[in-house]
């Protein structure tokens, strides 16, 4: 068991495929990297198997592949296959915008993907190109039907923001609600990399809009998840992600690795150890001592609230979210 100095147990493991994306949204990517990770920087699917082996050896019983976007990397099913075969009880999800998802729903379902959860920030296709400064709403909605009806579970995410999709809240959660999907509001986390207008709605507000329209109870935190979940009269549960908070990071779970071999301890410092030497060596010894040192590095708490706040200096499309 992976056990951090504030007595987390970490047994999740978000792993970012690739940093490259085809979108640019403005709250994490509105501009192209002046430069890519090389390509012979990135470890390959092999490598990063070896890795995930030994995450869950050591405890990790939940991985997400995320990025930059997923989709864009080859063989991604392959990979996904690796892991399910190696260990099937491993609770195997993703997070992607969806934008190829349509061709890729079966295969990933069937290399044994089970979850997948969508960012939706918007249901009107100009207010789509606005964020992510490309024409995608259609074929996000077309990826999210057909993951939907190859039978893979799917939640939502939004990233509720002023001026932009506040006005859309009710009606993304409807969408949602209709499709018996989960949805998950994320409080906007100010970054250096984001667009510099950019005012997320806090979670006091999120809630002021949607109880003009809805009833619904508290309910609270459950298990490891980061989310505050609230339940609608009708039974209909949502969340909201709320890292601004003071006890946010009390129950956190998860280390990242990026697609070149960072290990990071925590969404929102730059601190990272890499495991690539050692697993391209092949030295199982020295990678899995890297991901101890990892856990024991892990901080509190981040630095997103708070009397010393400040933005944090990591791209979340390296990290992955
Ligand atoms: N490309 C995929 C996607 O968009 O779902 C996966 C990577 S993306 C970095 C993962 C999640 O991070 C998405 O749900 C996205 O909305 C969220 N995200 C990105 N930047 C964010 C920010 N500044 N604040 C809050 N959430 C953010
Ligand atoms: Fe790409 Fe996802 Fe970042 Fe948008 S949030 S730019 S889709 S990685």
């Amino acid at each position: 068991m992976l056990v951090d100095s504030y007595d987390r147990v970490v047994d999740y493991l978000r792993v970012s495929v690739t940093e490259r994306c085809n979108f640019r949204c403005q709250y994490c990517m509105p501009e192209k990297p002046f430069s890519w990770v090389p390509k012979e920087n990135l470890l390959s699917f092999e490598e990063l198997f070896e890795f995930m082996k030994i995450a869950i050896d050591e405890g990790v019983n939940k991985i997400r592949i995320t990025g930059g976007e997923p989709l864009l990397r080859e063989g991604l099913d392959k990979f996904i296959e690796m892991i399910y075969k190696y260990e099937p009880s491993v609770d195997l999800a993703m997070t992607t915008n969806a934008f190829l998802l349509k061709g890729s729903a079966q295969k990933l379902k069937d290399a044994g993907l089970k979850r997948i959860n969508v960012s939706i920030d918007t249901l009107k296709p100009e207010i789509a190109k606005q964020i992510a400064q490309k024409d995608v709403l259609k074929n996000v909605l077309e990826g999210v039907d057909e993951a939907l009806k190859v039978g893979l579970k799917v939640k939502v995410n939004m990233v509720p923001m002023k001026t932009v999709n506040a006005n859309e809240i009710t009606e993304v959660l409807e969408y949602c609600k209709e499709r018996n999907m989960s949805i998950r509001f994320i409080e906007y986390m100010e970054n250096s990399f984001a667009s510099k207008d950019i005012k997320g709605l806090k979670s006091k507000e999120l809630l002021e809009i949607l109880s003009a329209k809805y009833e619904f109870s508290d309910d609270g935190f459950d298990g490891s998840s980061p989310s505050h979940y609230y339940t609608m009269k009708d039974g209909y549960r949502f969340g909201i992600i709320e890292p601004y908070e003071d006890d946010f990071c009390k129950k956190c779970n998860r280390i990242r690795l990026t697609a070149e071999g960072n290990l990071i301890p925590c969404l929102y410092f730059d601190e990272a150890l890499s495991i690539s030497k050692a697993i391209k060596a092949g030295d199982i010894k020295a990678a899995a001592q890297v991901l101890k040192e990892v856990i024991r590095t892990k901080p509190e708490k981040n630095r997103w609230g708070g009397d010393d706040a400040e933005i944090s200096s990591r791209a979340f499309y390296e990290t992955g979210g």
